[in-house]
């Protein structure tokens, strides 16, 4: 249950003071629908209107706040309403027009009577010499001075919803703030001189110079800080609860992974020895395991989620991974299968595609444990999907599941094991606001022989130069990805793109131009992968359904039209399909002039270096990191007000807290446990509330 003192922050914007219906519904839109949502909607800028001066001494495109005598009014004309308005004012140093479009004469007569005294506060103009406001945005008598704000925070809006009327909402929340009892540290609190939180949400909403929009300031590293600890407090409680569930050690006798050494056509690189060895300790112990393999690109992680997935194989139980796309399932079959084959172990592939028959057949085997292996899509979390005794769950690319579909897989047994991957190069700070304490194996070395990529930024004016350097290349034995660009949201368009580009190049290549598109039906995606990977087809155009995980290793060249419009993480990806063979190769990013400052960045960054981590810094440096991979793909927690960018510092002091927190109150019930129970309804971090014992 919420603490009833956050109720009032969690009520509907309607119960604010001068929100109706019609204004609810552009709040619901711009931050959301509760009073908390408008809290948090921090401003971005700052008005100043105590700017003063005479007339005459107003610079053009100041804010000012003048003092005036209304001299006449010069109304619209009769048939000519687009003529605006005018009230001409005056000071002893000149004269001021006020200038209204489309306006309502008895609204201005009533409130410009001519011999007033008004204040007027907005952008100066000067127009045909002479010194003019257009829309004041506020008009008062002397007397009511005291209305007109000096300092004024702007916030960003959405149409319909003026300054003006959100900035009293937002002071209406904060007012409303109540006074919560302290969950920090009472030492750190002090050593970093922060306010208490409800000082700090009306410090934040209240900002009296520029500087104080700043994410450095006190109050906005508190509430950054609270974030932060909610959400770390909350991975902590869920991974305590994990960890302590009764675990079931799973101790392969090594057999089978011996064997796979010898069928294998190459010997693991140090690195992927070290996470296979990581992960059987960590598979061995009586708690589950939950585990994220995290390597770059073609750093070979398939082979390292396939030896674990031998230990289960062992020990007599079962083991399943889980693609997010079908052609990947399908190359993981096509890498794994021959290995298991010649070690007699039984492997299955689900996907959406295996109906009927083979399905009821691998489903069985699945149920009975004949089957120790299974690949797949999707398909392997329905309902019908039973294991035996599944022991490790492991998810590739895992940014692309939503943490249910994580969980159900592992649901399909006791006690699983997790073990999820990355190609995602994720800087540290981002991972601990993703997964919190989670234990981690890299793969930080290539397998040998990987050759650096080449390359280059093209404009696209020079598109027939390259069309002509892949066809020299193509004829001379190479192999090439020719990727469209993401025109819009619209899958339509995109395709629209790609169909387009593959009928001029088939017009010049003949038949070994395929093409490969998201709407294709999956026997046709895998036709035109299989032709391209056996070489029928020697240019495969294609849009980014190539992104993830799909591998050819002959494939040495690359071309991604539009470069500019992808992310520097999505680059990196796509570059890391080439480079995997024995071959030099080459990556051309095409661009369309001109280009952005941002987008120039990073194809500058893509030619230096193809070091993921680096690339995923320098993208965090760029975007921000709410930016940077879109929550919603990344599985990171959306923050509101911590900026991933700008308080790394405070996320690993949150991660220590939390830590130390569970370790002394790990229920919560001293004073500040039940603080920090607040706290994380204050987040919506209450799930892990049901954690405690008494939530
Ligand atoms: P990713 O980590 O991107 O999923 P993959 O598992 O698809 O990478 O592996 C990329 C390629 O590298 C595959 O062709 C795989 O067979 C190959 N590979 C993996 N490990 C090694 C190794 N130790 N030596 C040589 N090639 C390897
Ligand atoms: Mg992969």
């Amino acid at each position: 249950m919420r603490p009833q003192e956050l109720n009032c922050l969690f009520a509907p914007v309607a119960s604010l003071p001068g929100v109706g219906p019609s204004i609810a519904k552009l709040l619901a839109h711009l931050v959301g629908e509760r009073v908390v949502d408008v809290l948090w909607h921090l401003p971005v800028g700052i008005i100043d209107r105590r700017f003063a001066p005479m007339v005459a001494d107003a610079p053009e495109g100041a804010i000012a706040t003048i003092t005036v005598r209304v001299d006449s009014h010069r109304p619209s004309p009769r048939h000519r309403p687009r003529v605006p308005y005018k009230v001409r004012c005056s000071d002893e140093s000149g004269t001021l027009d006020l200038v209204f479009f489309n306006a309502r004469a008895d609204y201005i007569e009533k409130n410009l009577p001519i011999g007033a005294q008004r204040a007027i506060s907005g952008r100066i103009e000067h127009f045909e010499g002479r010194a003019q406001m257009t829309h004041p945005d506020y008009m008062v008598p002397l007397e009511d001075i005291d209305k007109l704000p000096r300092l004024e925070a702007v916030y960003p809006l959405t149409q319909g919803l003026s300054l003006r009327v959100f900035g009293k909402i937002a002071a209406a929340a904060a007012a409303r703030a109540p006074e919560l009892k302290e969950w920090l540290d009472p030492s750190w609190l002090k050593v970093q001189a922060w306010p208490a939180w409800r000082t700090a949400v009306r410090t934040v909403h209240a900002p009296s110079d520029h500087g104080e929009l700043a994410p450095t300031t006190t109050a906005r590293r508190r509430l950054a800080f609270d974030e932060l600890l909610a959400s770390q407090l909350a991975l902590a409680l869920v991974r305590a609860r994990s960890r302590g569930l009764p675990g079931r050690p799973v101790t392969g006798d090594g057999r089978l992974r011996a064997q796979a050494a010898r069928v294998l056509p190459y010997t693991l690189t140090g690195a992927q020895k070290r996470a296979v060895g990581e992960i059987a300790a960590n598979m061995a112990k009586d708690e589950r395991m939950l585990r994220l393999l995290q390597g770059d690109v073609g750093s070979g992680k398939t082979v390292v989620a396939f030896l674990a997935m031998l230990i289960a194989a062992e020990s007599g139980r079962q083991a399943a991974l889980m693609a997010p796309t079908e052609i990947l399932a399908r190359q993981h079959l096509a890498t794994i299968q021959p290995l298991a084959e010649a070690m007699g172990v039984e492997i299955v592939l689900l996907t959406g595609r295996e109906k009927g028959k083979a399905r009821e057949a691998a489903l069985q085997g699945l149920a009975d444990g004949r089957i120790a292996l299974a690949l797949g899509t999707h398909a392997l979390i329905e309902e019908d999907v039973a294991f035996r005794d599944l022991a490790l769950a492991v998810i590739d690319e895992q940014h692309r599941f939503g943490v249910h579909q994580r969980l159900m897989l592992s649901g399909k047994g006791r006690g699983v094991h997790v073990l999820v991957m990355t190609a995602t190069p994720i800087p540290r700070t981002l991972q601990l606001a993703a997964y919190g304490d989670m234990d981690v194996s890299r793969l930080d070395e290539k397998p040998a022989g990987r050759k650096p990529v080449d390359t280059r930024t093209i404009p696209l004016g020079r598109l027939e130069d390259v069309v002509e350097a892949v066809g020299r290349a193509v004829s001379s034995g190479g192999r090439a990805y020719w990727v469209c660009p993401l025109v819009e949201e619209s899958e339509l368009v995109d395709l629209a793109a790609a169909t387009k580009r593959h009928e001029e190049l088939a017009a010049r290549f003949g038949k070994k131009v395929g093409l490969l598109h998201g709407r294709l039906k999956s026997a046709e995606k895998d036709a035109a992968m299989a032709d391209f990977a056996a070489g029928r087809t020697s240019i495969l155009v294609a849009t980014t359904v190539i992104e993830v995980g799909v591998d050819v290793p002959e494939a040495n060249i690359i071309v991604i039209e539009g470069a500019e419009r992808f992310g520097l993480a999505q680059l990196h990806q796509l570059r890391g399909r080439i480079g995997r063979g024995p071959a030099s190769s080459t990556c051309l990013l095409l661009y369309g002039a001109p280009l952005g400052e941002t987008a120039r960045a990073r194809l500058g960054i893509m030619r230096e270096t193809d070091d993921g981590f680096r690339i995923a810094e320098e993208d965090l440096r760029l975007r921000g990191a709410g930016e940077m991979l879109g929550t919603r793909q990344s599985g990171l927690p959306a923050f509101r007000l911590a900026d991933l960018a700008a308080h790394a510092d405070l996320l690993e002091v949150a991660r220590d807290d939390a830590r130390l927190i569970l370790a002394r109150d790990g229920e919560l019930e001293s004073p500040r446990g039940r603080a920090l129970r607040t706290l994380l309804y204050l987040f919506e971090r209450d799930v892990a509330v049901r954690y405690l014992r008494s939530g």
